[in-house]
């Protein structure tokens, strides 16, 4: 069977490395980050060129199932996999990571509410963790910020009182307590990603009582199956393959 993983997260690196051995195993990157982490089997990156150009590359590669396990805010590419994977009758899962219970998180529904709710509870010293594409929203507010992203980000895409922090996860509790201790942080701002890589966060500043605004997921397409862990991913490929002998 040949397999495209729809890749981005560690879901999808150790689902093709368990694949990989028994499968012909294609791994597609969008190709934001610089030196990402290799995964086993095949790598291709860039972006398709939206569901007619997806459809066209399962088609040309004869991709028999597919495994959106893309980061669960990824929802342009969620989409176009949906549809051009019902379009085409290719065998398609969704792999998402359980999101992160949101406690007492403010929990807003986009990055413009949730920098509407930071100027409203007049928070002046923020940390800003949910991603450079998030950053537009903040950047006229007049607070401060610590700004955690993966990749750099230029100048004029950053709000005016600001400290820029690149680094990737995972993170401890002393890191993350000692981060927002150092930098007086008020509140935190992140996605719900889900996952232990990035989880820290959410401990220290229960920790230490800081207020969390929480962006929601993106909804997920309808009518896709769709599992939380690797384990389930790995059956699902391997019933197929079971059926199609
Ligand atoms: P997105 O908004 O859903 O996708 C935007 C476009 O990027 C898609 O239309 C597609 O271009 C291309 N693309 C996205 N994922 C791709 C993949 N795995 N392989 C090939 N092309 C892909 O995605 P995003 O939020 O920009 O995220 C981009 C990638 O970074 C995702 O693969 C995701 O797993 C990873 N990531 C995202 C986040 C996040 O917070 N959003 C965090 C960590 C990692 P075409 O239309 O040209 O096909």
């Amino acid at each position: 069977m040949k397999i495209l993983i729809l890749g981005g997260s560690a879901e999808a690196r150790e689902l093709a490395e368990r694949l990989a051995p028994r499968f012909d195993v294609t791994t597609s990157l969008a190709g934001r980050v610089r030196n990402p982490a290799v995964p086993a089997g095949e790598l291709r990156i860039g972006g398709f060129g939206g569901e007619a150009g997806l459809r066209k590359w399962l088609l040309d590669n004869n991709i028999d199932a597919v495994v959106d396990a893309t980061h669960p805010f990824a929802a342009t590419i969620t989409e176009n996999a949906a549809a051009a994977c019902a379009r085409l009758g290719i065998p398609h899962l969704i792999l998402r990571r359980p999101p992160w219970p949101a406690g007492d998180a403010t929990v807003v529904c986009s990055a413009a509410e949730a920098k509407d709710t930071v100027v409203a509870q007049g928070f002046s010293r923020v940390f800003l963790t949910s991603g450079r594409s998030s950053i537009g929203a903040f950047l006229f507010s007049d607070a401060w910020f610590l700004i955690r992203v993966v990749e750099p980000v230029p100048a004029d895409e950053l709000p005016e009182r600001h400290h820029l922090l690149l680094s990737r996860g995972p993170y401890s509790l002393e890191e993350e307590t000692d981060l927002m201790r150092q930098y007086e942080i008020e509140v935190l701002v992140t996605k719900n990603s889900g996952g232990t890589m990035t989880s820290a966060k959410l401990e220290a500043a229960a920790v230490l009582g800081i207020p969390v605004v929480m962006i929601d997921r993106p909804a997920l397409p309808e009518k896709v199956r769709t599992v939380s862990t690797v384990d389930e991913a790995q059956r699902w490929v391997t019933e197929r393959d079971t059926a199609e002998a």
